[in-house]
């Protein structure tokens, strides 16, 4: 297997001195799917937030392409290529959906011809965001925002991608539908880590499969040898 791209070991991190999350260690590979599930509350969130750089570590290392992330700051992580899609649709409703995905690309200072060629890969990847390119995204379903809001995140030409919770408020048939793009993103060789509340559509598009329950792991599995989901789903409601 080629090496992780993202190695977080022993994290412990919160809210100012506020601990959340007491030992989490997790791996994310280029062109691999890493989703980290667990109950309300029980630290996901707040893990991607540390490795995003908008938490204080309070402990653990945190290893991205060979270097520690420690002393990089949030702004510098995106320009690594550590792309955070936040929970929730978060779209500027009353800007099109080009103008979305453009402000994604902005951090890049590209010339407007290579924005071009960067929105056309994003048309390419999610061909309902072409055809509705000059609509609100606020006009948009709940699926297709949620697409606008990955797609933002790519604009920046990420290497690790973040998604907290892409398929919440969304209904099963649109959930199996974000998955699905979700997966094919692996194909260029993204390294991607999915927080999810969606078990079994979670893990069919995992390859590494991590449960947290209060602050610490307690399951870490490549997804072939989880033989037992349901005990994958008890872990996640702390059963
Ligand atoms: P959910 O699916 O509900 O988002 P989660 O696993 O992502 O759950 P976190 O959001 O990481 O959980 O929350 C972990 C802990 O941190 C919880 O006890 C939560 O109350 C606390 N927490 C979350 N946000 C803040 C905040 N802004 N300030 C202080 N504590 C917070």
């Amino acid at each position: 297997m080629t090496d992780p791209l993202l190695t977080v070991e022993h994290l412990a991190t919160g809210y100012g001195d506020l601990r959340a999350v007491w030992d989490v260690s997790f791996q994310v590979w280029p062109g691999r799917i890493t989703v980290l599930l667990g109950r309300n509350g029980s630290g996901k969130t707040t893990s991607l937030r540390a490795v995003a750089g908008l938490n204080p570590v309070h402990g653990g290392t945190m290893t991205y392409d060979g270097r520690s992330l420690e002393s990089v700051a949030a702004h510098g992580r995106v320009a690594l290529g550590v792309s955070y899609v936040q929970e929730g649709k978060r779209v500027f409703r009353t800007q099109t959906v080009r103008e979305n995905l453009l402000l994604g690309g902005y951090s890049l200072k590209l010339r407007r011809r290579a924005l071009e060629n960067e929105l056309d890969r994003i048309y390419e990847l999610f061909p309902i965001l072409h055809d509705k390119r000059d609509d609100p995204a606020g006009s948009l379903s709940g699926g297709q925002q949620q697409m606008v809001a990955i797609g933002q995140a790519l604009m920046a030409k990420p290497r690790l991608l973040m998604l907290d919770e892409p398929s919440g408020g969304l209904a099963p048939s649109v959930v199996a539908e974000v998955m699905a793009r979700v997966s094919a993103l692996k194909d260029s060789g993204l390294a991607i880590l999915l927080v999810e509340q969606a078990v079994e559509a979670a893990v069919d598009v995992a390859d590494h499969v991590t449960v947290i329950d209060i602050g610490k792991v307690v399951v870490s599995s490549p997804v072939g040898e989880i033989d037992d989901l349901e005990r994958i789903k008890d872990a996640c409601m702390g059963r």
